[in-house]
């Protein structure tokens, strides 16, 4: 005898012309948001309709992308096409000595890496940025890692003078470095050459430290862009371990996702095989996203290296007429070089609700991507100076 488990009724059920109607509103709900879209860093500027053609299709990457499974529905070989290509990007010399895959997003990639760094050292201690992501300190905590935030300097990337006195104070252990290309609030970069050369100077030796470059935006940006200087260029020509970014920023996809590069020894260490995939563990997810490969493959092969060579330049410069325009009202704003990131004082909550800014204590950003175009810079910074002008909102700014 069994009973069946009552489920209640919480809503008269719908019929399928309803649920269209539903889906279709909330369609154009987006359609209107998006054209005023400034505050995060998404390239909204995407054409996926050649990938509707599997949208009927689960297609899972199963297991280690190098081994794939006996799952037949995947795209491991695209996931290894995208990876080399961003390999490429980030100049490693010999692919064979480095592992990547596509992920749920940046914030796996930083999980990861970090669960790759504990794993490669002994109770190591991690050191990243105050201004670093929140998904660094929240994967220490879950890894169980102790860390230590180092202040930054008005650019907001890492001071290096407080990055020494930290490693100093800390010589005798193990050291995680997770620096970021492109911080989440002031665009800023970390220098990876000098933050290598404070360790260097401390005598942390190679094998006891792993360094991991958080490039969620920026290492899609400045690869593209003229005259970086080497010190803040997200490459593997700096002895770094590991570097992500994702997916639905500078690539832009329709989907949240990323890539995390890591060099081959780390995650050798951590592969277990599971007979049940035929394939190694090597990911922190078993089931994968194939679609999200799919989208980043599409991109990179349609963009090619020539279109992100545009996005970052155009979006460059109109990031530097953005903030002239500002600046001609006097308002005080911060825009770092090769950033792409206008930060400025807060404005009105209806401006933060109507243009969808992020914003951290009195300060606001936009985030000038392929598709927010000199139209929508214009209208924001009319409204923006129209305010500032008028009712001045706070001017405090640091
Ligand atoms: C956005 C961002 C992340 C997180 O990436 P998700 O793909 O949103 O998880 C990590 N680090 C930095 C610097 C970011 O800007």
């Amino acid at each position: 005898m069994y009973t069946t488990y009552e489920i209640p009724d919480y809503r008269p059920s719908l019929s399928g012309s309803d649920i269209d109607a539903i889906l279709n509103a909330l369609s154009q709900k987006f359609s209107e948001r998006r054209s005023k879209h400034l505050g995060y860093p998404y390239n909204l500027d995407f054409d996926a309709s050649s990938l509707s053609q599997f949208s009927n299709f689960l297609i899972n990457n199963l297991g280690d992308p190098y081994a794939g499974s006996h799952y037949a529905t995947e795209v491991c070989s695209t996931e290894r096409e995208v990876i080399d290509w961003i390999m490429r990007v980030w100049q490693c010399n010999d692919p064979s000595e480095y592992w990547g895959s596509v992920g749920t997003s940046g914030t796996e990639g930083n999980l990861w890496a970090l669960y790759l760094a504990r794993e490669a050292l002994s109770d190591p201690l991690l050191i990243h940025s105050a201004e670093a992501h929140y998904s660094l300190p929240k994967a220490a905590r879950i890894l169980q890692i102790d860390a230590l935030k180092c202040s930054v300097g008005g650019s907001g990337a890492i001071c290096n003078e407080s990055l020494k006195t930290l490693i100093h104070a800390n010589r005798h252990r193990s050291i995680i470095l997770a620096l970021t290309c492109g911080t989440t609030m002031k665009g800023a970069h970390d220098d990876i050459a000098s933050c290598i050369s404070a360790l260097d100077e401390v005598g942390v030796e190679p094998n006891r430290r792993f360094i991991h470059i958080d490039g969620a935006l920026n290492a899609m940006v400045l690869p593209f862009i003229e005259d970086v200087p080497f010190g803040i260029r997200p490459t593997f020509q700096h002895r770094i371990d590991s570097m992500s970014t994702s997916g639905h920023k500078m690539i832009g996809t329709p989907m949240p996702c990323g890539v995390l590069v890591a060099r081959r020894q780390h995650v050798n260490k951590v592969a277990s095989s599971v007979s049940y995939l035929r394939s190694d563990d090597t990911t922190l997810m078993g089931s994968r996203n194939g679609h999200a490969v799919l989208a980043i493959w599409n991109r990179l092969m349609r963009l090619d290296v020539p279109g992100f060579q545009a996005n970052a330049r155009n979006s460059a410069t109109r990031a530097q007429a953005f903030a002239d325009t500002l600046r001609i009202a006097a308002v005080p704003v911060l825009l770092n070089p090769f950033s792409l990131t206008v930060v400025f004082p807060k404005p009105s909550e209806r401006l933060v609700q109507e243009y969808q800014l992020a914003c951290h204590d009195n300060l606001a950003h936009a985030i000038v991507m392929p598709n927010v175009d000199t139209g929508l810079i214009n209208r924001f910074t009319n409204a923006y100076i129209t305010e500032w002008t008028s009712s001045s909102p706070e001017k405090a700014f640091s």
